[in-house]
């Protein structure tokens, strides 16, 4: 079997590869991917009530991104969607990122925008030399802040305590002084309205493309030619975890169906302070669905399991770096996405740095 180009994964940084590659230099691909389906972490599907669930954890698609937009447009059709957040402190649920309402409503009070500037900077402790996570957000929004939407919040998604991650993990506390309470607030977001692996598929939809499914590349990469390979998997597992492997956190999903109509209030709402789970997502109210029950889904951050986010710390950092100057000595090899490249991306800079990287490839 020969294919000039060979990609590894079918999650949004090899279908976008494999999309342009097909329809615009008009060459062959195969895409091997390990999952039974396409779609990597996008991948959605109804569950057994008929409720469109994200298998892999709440994705909202946002950017400022027109480029990107308008390509992944050619993809799919929008519902109109703005992402909202509500964390549960102290018994109330509480609008996030923090922002005027967050702070009249946690202190019940009825500041206006100057006023919650004055609030803020009186509770702001003076810190000389800002070294970890912790010092970040007591100098920006003071102990009360810092304990009742970071500090435990923290614990539960990384296992350890802002305290032990350096300045750049929470490098800025987004205080918006205005009543604005949606999540993002990116010109462009939304969700595909038949679903992420709808259009997945529709990018797949080229004669050019051949997937195949169910198979670890190592297993049958030996019995292929091809001029390129495009590795969208985990950097180290391409070495053979030659310098040891690489640490992620991962994800239990609790998935519950519930027999009303709506479960809460907004789709997402966050824990920092009570439950061992970070979030609860109410899948029919990213969707739009109407049915007359409803899927939800609770997280429990852990260590093992499907790598999800690479591990904040300078530790980990170093040794991706290690791999990636193994990565830049290989030829033909494209390495691309957040496992080949152990870096978090949302969903846009996935698209973007594929099309920046196919015009590169193109040249
Ligand atoms: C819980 C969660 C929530 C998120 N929410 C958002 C959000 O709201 N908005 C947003 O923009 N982004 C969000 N993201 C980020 C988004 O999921 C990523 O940007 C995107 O999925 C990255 O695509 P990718 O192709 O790089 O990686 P992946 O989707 O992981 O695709 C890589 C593929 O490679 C396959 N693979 C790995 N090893 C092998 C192998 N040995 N052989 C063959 N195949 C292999 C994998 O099975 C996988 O399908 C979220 C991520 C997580 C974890």
């Amino acid at each position: 079997m020969r294919f000039p180009y060979v990609i590894v994964g079918a999650g949004l940084a090899g279908i976008t590869m494999a999309e342009r590659i097909a329809s615009q230099m008009n060459e062959k691909v195969l895409i091997i991917e390990k999952r039974s389906h396409i779609g990597g972490n996008v991948y959605d599907s109804y569950d057994k009530e008929g409720i469109l669930i994200h298998n892999y954890g709440p994705h909202t698609f946002h950017t400022n991104d027109k480029e990107v937009f308008d390509y992944i447009c050619g993809f799919t059709e929008w519902n109109d969607y703005q992402h909202r957040v509500l964390s549960y402190v102290d018994g109330n649920f509480v609008p996030l990122p923090i922002s005027l309402e967050t702070i009249n409503r946690l202190y019940n009070m009825n500041l206006s925008e100057d006023e919650m500037e004055d609030f803020i900077a009186s509770r702001r402790i003076p810190i000389d030399e800002i070294k970890t996570s912790e010092d970040v957000v007591l100098s920006q929004g003071g102990r009360d802040i810092y304990e009742k939407f970071f500090k435990y919040f923290t614990i539960k998604q990384w296992g350890v305590s802002p305290a032990e991650l350096d300045r750049t993990v929470i490098s800025r506390i987004p205080f918006r002084k205005n009543r604005d309470t949606r999540y993002f607030t990116d010109q462009y977001q939304g969700n595909p309205k038949y679903g992420y692996t709808a259009m997945c598929q529709k990018m797949l939809d080229h004669p050019n493309i051949k997937i195949m499914l169910n198979t670890d590349y190592k297993e049958v990469i030996g019995d292929i030619a091809y001029d390129k390979l495009i590795y969208t998997g985990p950097i180290d597992y391409y070495f053979d975890n030659c310098y040891g492997e690489l640490l992620y956190r991962s994800i239990r999903f609790q998935f519950e169906t519930h027999d009303c109509e709506s479960y809460q209030p907004v789709t997402s709402t966050r824990y920092p302070l009570d439950y061992d789970y970070t979030r609860i997502t109410e899948f029919k109210k990213m969707t739009g669905q109407k049915h007359p029950k409803t899927t939800i889904l609770k997280e429990f951050p852990c260590f093992g399991g499907e790598p999800y986010y690479p591990y904040p710390t300078q530790e980990w950092k170093a040794l991706a770096e290690r791999y990636r100057e193994l990565a830049r000595k290989e030829e033909n090899v494209i390495f691309l996405g957040r496992l080949a490249q152990y870096k978090y991306y949302d969903m846009d800079d996935v698209i973007r740095e594929a099309l920046d990287v196919f015009e590169k490839l193109k040249s």
